[in-house]
C-alpha cells in the first residue's frame, strides 16, 4: 500500500511551531515511505479564511522544504459535501437541532450542577414535525448533528497504541452550523476518503474528534461503496520549556517571525523532527536523512518541550554545516564570498552576521586597544612582514610577538583580537587575518582607523 498523507491547516492565521510539527511529521512519513504529501486548505470558514493566509502557509512550507505534490481547497468541494450531507440526512444520521447557543449553555450548566457530563441530550431527535415547523416559522434555522452510535470506537494509534473511546460519552458533533457553514469535521472525512489518505497524523487534541470521525468515515465509505478508514497517529502537543502551555504564545512563535529573526529552516525542522522522541536533537541539513531517521515507535506520549534558546543554538550549528553553495544567493546581497563564509560561519548566530564580519574584515574600523596593551600592539605592528599572506600571517605574527614580548595565552591573543576586530569574541583569527591582509593588520595594530 502506498502512503498518502496530508497537512490540513485552516487559512485563518499564520503557521507556528505547533502546527508545523504536524506538517513535518506528515511530510517525513511520505518522504521516508516514497508516498505522497498533500496540502489541503481547510477553508470552509469563509468569513475567517483569507487568500493571504493561504499564500503565507504555502510560502512557509516551501521555505521549510516541506513540499507537496497535491493540493486541494475545501471551499471548492461544497457540492460533494452537500451531496453526502443529504445522504446522511436520508439515513437519519444527520439530524436538525434548533437550540440556540444560550439554550445549549443552560443545558450544560444544569448537567454540571447535577454532576453529569455536559453531553448533548439529543432532545432534537424527539421533535415532532409540527415543533420543527414552529421553530422554522419563528425564523430559527437548524444546525445539524451527526448521530453517533454510542458504542466504543477503537483504533490502533501509531503513537498512542490501542486507543478506545465510547461515543456515548461525547456529544453528537455539529457538522453544519445554523448559517449553513460546514465545520471541518465532515469535509475532512470526505476528503480523506476521496483523496485516498492512508494516514491521518495530527495533534492529540483531535483524539475525541477521531472517535466521532471514525463513525463518519464508515458512513461515507458505506455511501461511496469503497474506501478505507485511514490509520491514525496523534502526536503530543508542544509546551514551553518549563512545561507551560504554548497556546497564548504561539502568535509570537510564527514561522514567518522566525524567518525574519534569522532562524534557518533546517534548525526548525531538525528540532521539531526530534522533539518528543527518544532520539537526540541533532543539526541536520539533509531533509531526506531527517525523514529516514523518523520512526513512530520512537515518539513518546509526553508533551514535547519547545525552548527558543535550544532553537537558537541549533541555528548556529546549522550555519556551521551549511556549505557555501547552499547559501550563496543569500550571501551575494551581503557581498560575502566563499572564503569569507568559510572563515566566519563557525561563529554565527544568524546568516546576516556574515555581513557584519565582512565589514569588520574589509571595512574601516577603530581598533580597540587598552592602555596597558598599547606598547604590545605597537611592537606587534612592527612584526608584520610586508608580503606575508594567507594562514602564515597570523601564525608568524603571534609566533614573533610571543618571542619578542614573552606574552602567551590570553594576554597574547586578546589584545590582538581586540585591535584587529574591535570585539572580544569571534571566529578563529587565522582565516580572518588572512582575509584582512598585512596592510590592514599593521594599520590597526598601530591603533589607526583602517
Ligand atoms: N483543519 C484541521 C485543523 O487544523 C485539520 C485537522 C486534521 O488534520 O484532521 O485542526
Amino acid at each position: 500500500m502506498s502512503v498518502k498523507v496530508r497537512f490540513a491547516p485552516s487559512p485563518t492565521g499564520k503557521l507556528h511551531v505547533g502546527n508545523i510539527r504536524a506538517a513535518l511529521l506528515n511530510w517525513m512519513v511520505a518522504k521516508k515511505e516514497g508516498g505522497v504529501f498533500m496540502l489541503r486548505s481547510d477553508d470552509t470558514d469563509q468569513a475567517r479564511s483569507t487568500k493571504e493566509f493561504e499564500d503565507g502557509i504555502q510560502a512557509d512550507l516551501a521555505w521549510l522544504g516541506l513540499t507537496h505534490s497535491e493540493f486541494a481547497r475545501q471551499s471548492e468541494r461544497f457540492d460533494v459535501y452537500n451531496e453526502i450531507a443529504d445522504h446522511l440526512r436520508e439515513k437519519g444520521l444527520l439530524y436538525p437541532c434548533y437550540e440556540t447557543a444560550d439554550e445549549l449553555d443552560r443545558k450544560r450548566k444544569l448537567q454540571r450542577a447535577r454532576g453529569l457530563p455536559p453531553v448533548y441530550d439529543r432532545a432534537a431527535l424527539d421533535l415532532t414535525g409540527e415543533q420543527k415547523a414552529a421553530f422554522e416559522a419563528e425564523g430559527r434555522k437548524p444546525h445539524w448533528r451527526f448521530r453517533l452510535s454510542q458504542e466504543p470506537v477503537q483504533w490502533d494509534d501509531l503513537i498512542r497504541g490501542e486507543t478506545k473511546l465510547d461515543t456515548a460519552t461525547v456529544s453528537d458533533p455539529v457538522l453544519i452550523r445554523a448559517d449553513g457553514q460546514f465545520l471541518y469535521t465532515l469535509p475532512s472525512c470526505i476528503d480523506d476518503i476521496d483523496f485516498g489518505i492512508t494516514h491521518v497524523i495530527r495533534g492529540e487534541d483531535h483524539v475525541t474528534n477521531t472517535a466521532t470521525q471514525v463513525e463518519i468515515f464508515r458512513a461515507i465509505i458505506d455511501y461511496r461503496g469503497s474506501g478505507t478508514v485511514p490509520q491514525f497517529a496523534h502526536h503530543s502537543l508542544l509546551v514551553g520549556k518549563d512545561g507551560e502551555g504554548l497556546s497564548k504564545r504561539l502568535g509570537s512563535l510564527s514561522i514567518e517571525g522566525m524567518r525574519e529573526a534569522g532562524i534557518e529552516p533546517q534548525a526548525i525542522t531538525s528540532l521539531l523532527a526530534r522533539l518528543g522522541t527518544s532520539d537526540p536533537v541533532e543539526p541536520q541539513i539533509d531533509m531526506g536523512a531527517l525523514a529516514n531517521g523518523f520512526d513512530f515507535g520512537r515518539m513518546g506520549r509526553a508533551p514535547a518541550r519547545f525552548d527558543m534558546a535550544e532553537l537558537e543554538q541549533l541555528n548556529a550549528k546549522i550555519l556551521h554545516l551549511l556549505p557555501y553553495d547552499a547559501v550563496k544567493d543569500r550571501l551575494a546581497s551581503l557581498n560575502v564570498d566563499e572564503a569569507l563564509w568559510d572563515a566566519v560561519r563557525g561563529n554565527l548566530s544568524t546568516l546576516a552576521q556574515a555581513g557584519e564580519w565582512r565589514a569588520v574584515i574589509h571595512g574601516d574600523l577603530d581598533p580597540v586597544i587598552d592602555d596597558e596593551d598599547r606598547d604590545f600592539t605597537t611592537i606587534a605592528a612592527g612584526l608584520v612582514e610586508e608580503g606575508t599572506a594567507g594562514a602564515d600571517l597570523w601564525s608568524s605574527l603571534t609566533g614573533k610577538a610571543k618571542e619578542a614580548t614573552g606574552r602567551k595565552g590570553k594576554k597574547l591573543f586578546m589584545p590582538l583580537r581586540l585591535a584587529l576586530t574591535g570585539r572580544p569574541h569571534g571566529p578563529e583569527m587565522g582565516p580572518l587575518v588572512a582575509l584582512m591582509g598585512a596592510e590592514k593588520v599593521k594599520t590597526r595594530l598601530r591603533g589607526e582607523r583602517g
